[in-house]
C-alpha cells in the first residue's frame, strides 16, 4: 500500500473522485507534516467516511522501528525497517552543554536518502554493498517524523542534515518534495537555512539544485584535493574530476549566496599529511568556504585508521594558518555506531 506522502501529487484528484473538495488535501497534509496524527482516526476535522477511505488506500507509516539506541550524550539512533524488509538508519543529535536545554536548543536529525549507496567511497560502510534503491518521499519524511516523536512535546527539531546513507543528489526527485514537507510552516516548519544536503559532488545534480531551489546548504565531500588521491578514495571522481566538482560548487554558491561547506574525512597517513593540507589550501584558493573535518569512524573490516592526534593537529594548523575556516566535527554517538551505515550492517550481519 502506498505511503500517503508519496501520493501527495495525486491526492487532490483522488479526493475529487470521491466528491471531496480539493482543499481537504491541505488539511490532510497539515496533520501529516506535523507528525500530529498517528492514525486517520485522529484527523478529527475530516469526515468519517473520508477517513475510512484513506485508511483503506494509503498508509501513514510504512516503516517500523527495528532498533532504537541511545548514547550517553543524548544521541539517538533508529534503525527503520521499510515495507520491503530493507533497513535504513537515521539519527537525532542533541546539542550539549550550557543553554542546550529548552525550546531553542539545536536538535539535528541526520537522515538517509537511499538504501545503500552507489558512490563506493572506500572508507564508508553505506556503500559496501552498492545501492539497493532510492527511498521514497514518504520514507524520507518518515525518518524526520519518527525522530521528532522521540522528543518531549515542548522540544522541536531545528536542523536537518542529509548525511545518512546514500547519495542525496542521486535521488533529488524524491528528496526535494520530502524536504519541502519538513519546511511546511503548518508542519515541522524547519527553515531551509537549517537544512544541509551533503553530496559526493555530482555536477549536473548540483546545477539542478541551483536552478530549482538553491536555499539549502550544500556540503561537498572532498576528502582529497588532487584527482589521483580523490579517485582512490571516492571512485566516482574518476568520471567527474575535481575541477568540475569545484566549478559546480561555485555555481551553487553564486545561485544561493550561502557559504559552501567542504567535508574532509581524515584517514590516518592517507590524506592527513602536511602536503595534503597544503594542496587543500591551494584547491580552495581563497574561497570563503567552511571545511568540515570529520574524524574517521572506523568501520569493521576496513583497513583505514584514525589520524594520530599530532597529524590531525598539524593538518588543522596548516589550514587555519592559511586563513581557511575549519570546523572539526565532534564525534557523537560513536558507541552506538551512530554513523555512516554501520548499524544497518551490524543488524544485517557481515557479508
Ligand atoms: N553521499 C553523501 C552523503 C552521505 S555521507 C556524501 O558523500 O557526502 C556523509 C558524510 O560522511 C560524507 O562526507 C562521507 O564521506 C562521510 N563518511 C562516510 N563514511 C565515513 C566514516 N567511516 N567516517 C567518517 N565519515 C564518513
Amino acid at each position: 500500500m502506498e505511503h500517503i506522502l508519496d501520493a501527495a501529487s495525486t491526492l487532490p484528484e483522488w479526493l475529487a473522485s470521491r466528491g471531496q473538495p480539493a482543499w481537504r488535501a491541505k488539511a490532510i497534509r497539515r496533520w501529516l507534516h506535523a507528525g500530529r496524527a498517528e492514525t486517520y482516526a485522529a484527523m478529527t476535522d475530516l469526515p468519517k467516511g473520508l477517513r475510512d477511505a484513506l485508511e483503506a488506500e494509503f498508509r501513514i507509516w510504512t516503516t517500523s522501528i527495528a532498533r532504537h539506541t541511545r548514547a550517553d550524550d543524548g544521541t539517538e539512533k533508529l534503525l527503520l525497517e521499510l515495507h520491503d524488509g530493507q533497513r535504513i538508519e537515521c539519527v537525532l543529535l542533541r546539542e550539549q552543554g550550557p543553554g542546550a536545554e529548552g525550546a531553542g536548543a539545536r536538535r539535528t536529525v541526520c537522515i538517509s536518502s537511499q538504501v545503500g549507496c552507489a558512490m563506493g567511497c572506500v572508507f564508508c560502510a553505506s556503500g559496501l554493498d552498492g545501492v539497493v534503491r532510492n527511498l521514497t518521499t514518504g520514507e524520507i519524511v518518515e525518518q524526520v517524523l519518527r525522530l521528532q516523536a522521540l522528543l518531549p512535546a515542548d522540544e522541536r527539531l531545528s536542523h536537518i542534515v542529509v548525511m545518512g546513507m546514500g547519495e542525496p543528489l542521486a535521488n533529488l526527485d524524491r528528496l526535494l518534495p520530502a524536504l519541502a514537507a519538513t519546511r511546511d510552516p503548518h508542519g515541522l516548519g524547519i527553515s531551509q537555512r537549517r537544512i544541509t544536503i551533503s553530496t559526493v559532488g555530482l555536477p549536473p545534480a548540483i546545477d539542478r539544485l541551483a536552478a530549482e531551489d538553491p536555499g539549502y546548504n550544500l556540503a561537498v565531500s572532498l576528502h582529497a584535493a588532487d584527482d589521483a588521491l580523490r579517485t582512490q578514495l571516492v571512485p566516482v571522481n574518476k568520471a567527474i574530476g575535481l575541477a568540475d566538482v569545484m566549478a559546480a560548487a561555485d555555481r551553487y554558491w553564486e545561485a544561493s549566496g550561502r557559504r559552501l561547506t567542504f567535508e574532509y574525512v581524515l584517514l590516518g597517513r592517507l590524506n592527513d599529511q602536511p602536503e595534503h593540507a597544503r594542496s587543500l589550501v591551494a584547491l580552495l584558493g581563497g574561497r570563503a568556504a567552511l571545511v568540515n573535518v570529520i574524524p574517521y569512524n572506523s568501520v569493521a573490516g576496513l583497513p583505514y585508521e584514525e589520524p594520530t592526534p599530532a597529524d590531525r593537529e598539524r593538518f588543522l594548523d596548516i589550514l587555519r594558518s592559511a586563513g581557511v575556516n575549519v570546523h572539526v566535527r565532534r564525534r557523537k554517538g560513536a558507541r552506538i555506531d551512530a554513523a555512516c551505515g554501520q548499524l544497518r550492517r551490524l543488524a544485517v550481519g557481515p557479508t
